[in-house]
């Protein structure tokens, strides 16, 4: 049985994390919990189901509201940054469940490595800003990152242990989101509402936006390169508007891999709970009668232009990902608030690509220090 800290227990990965648990009770104690602060009813209500010791709120007011809730409870309410660090360390947990949005995990996850706990990772954006750093960090650590994603749980389930000199390509796929077959100038007037409209997945807002513009497939081409190590030009996106198949591996012999299953996260994050077990079914089996056909087609690079930028941005290596995935997430927030359009979104990335490419120094080497001076202009919290 897993002990674990759940970080952004009240989103969309944080609810489902504990569906599962609660679907599987011996599968996982859940010894803290942590979100952001705008659902603090929520939060109490999880307390109560699942009795952890510690719960975080990182809004300081929020904490305080959930500590009057809670007062006929013996559990510890802490907030801020160092609460989120102080469960990230705690002795009688095993595993971290990163499920908060944006890269204000990075800290927390580094303390959980540094703490010695497995990381089972949903909080991408993480990665994408300090891959090389995180990849490093947890090897010298001798801690497992087990993916959460849909796409990187299902390569890491194709590998099945295998190490990327069997590789010759990673097939990633993607739904190609609400605007597949869309021009850009179609693109431009698309609303928040429209982009909050995912066709096969039920997510938060933020990766949402990302489906709808593909940075999301952008930023998970950059997460697969850290968790699999190979190179870029091994890593080919792949539109499969089913999701079914959830991504491949052709094997360095031409023998190709895939994992499918139906479209719901409770799949790769009970995979990274249970990991190596395979526990009971809890989601809908797959009906393949019912979802063929399966098709694939090449993505949109002229339209959806994160994939390119991604692969740019990857080549150039160092804190390049870290501004491709830092200006996103002000840019998508600024979308979010309609202070700017959905096409602007390509434009502020690029934007700050290009900036950050004429400026001075890019290291390929970088300390934690340099992503934090790289991202910290951009950060939405
Ligand atoms: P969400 O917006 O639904 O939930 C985010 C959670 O993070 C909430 O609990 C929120 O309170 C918490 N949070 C925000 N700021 C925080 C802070 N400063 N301190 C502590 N907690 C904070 O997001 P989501 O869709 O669940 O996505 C979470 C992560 O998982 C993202 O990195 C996303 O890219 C990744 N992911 C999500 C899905 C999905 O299906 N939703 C799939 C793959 C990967
Ligand atoms: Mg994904």
């Amino acid at each position: 049985m897993r002990h674990i800290v759940l970080l952004g227990s009240t989103g969309s990965i944080g609810t489902q994390t504990l569906d599962v648990i609660r679907k599987n009770p011996g599968i996982a104690e859940v010894k803290a919990l942590a979100s952001g602060g705008g659902r603090v009813d929520l939060m109490e209500q999880q307390v109560r189901e699942f009795h952890p010791e510690t719960a975080v709120i990182y809004n300081e007011a929020a904490a305080r509201d959930l500590q009057v809730r809670l007062k006929d409870t013996s559990v510890r309410v802490l907030s801020g940054m160092e609460g989120l660090l102080e469960i990230c360390r705690m002795e009688n947990a095993d595993m971290v469940v990163t499920a908060m949005v944006g890269m204000i995990g990075l800290r927390p996850t580094v303390e959980a490595i540094k703490s010695h706990k497995t990381i089972a990772l949903a909080n991408k954006e993480t990665l994408v800003c300090a891959g090389e750093y995180i990849m490093r960090l947890a090897a010298e650590e001798q801690v497992d990152i087990l993916p959460v994603d849909s796409e990187h749980s299902a390569i890491f389930q194709c590998l099945d242990g295998r190490g990327p000199e069997t590789v010759r390509r990673i097939l990633l796929t993607a739904s190609g989101g609400p605007f597949r077959g869309w021009t850009f100038d179609q693109l431009k007037n698309v609303t928040p509402e429209q982009a909050l409209k995912h066709p096969n997945w039920s997510m938060g807002a933020k990766i949402t936006t990302d489906s709808a513009t593909m940075m999301n497939k952008g930023l998970e081409m950059i997460e697969a390169k850290w968790l699999f190590g190979v190179r870029p030009d091994q890593i080919e996106v792949v539109v499969h508007p089913q999701s079914i198949v959830h991504s491949a591996v052709e094997f360095t012999n031409g023998s190709v891999i895939a994992q499918m299953g139906v479209p719901d996260m409770r799949l790769p994050i009970q995979e990274a709970l249970e990991y190596p077990k395979r526990g009971n079914i809890t989601v809908d089996p797959l009906d393949l009668f019912q979802k063929s056909p399966l098709t694939f087609e090449k993505p949109d690079e002229g339209t959806f232009k994160s994939i390119p930028m991604a692969r740019w941005a990857l080549e150039k290596g160092g804190l390049y990902p870290a501004v491709y995935n830092a200006s996103n997430e002000l840019a998508v927030s600024r979308f979010l608030q309609r202070k700017i359009g959905f096409t602007d979104i390509y434009r502020e990335v690029e934007l700050a690509l290009e900036q950050y490419d004429k400026g001075a120094a890019h290291p390929a080497a970088y300390t934690l220090e340099d992503v934090f001076e790289v991202t910290d202009p951009f950060l939405t919290v």
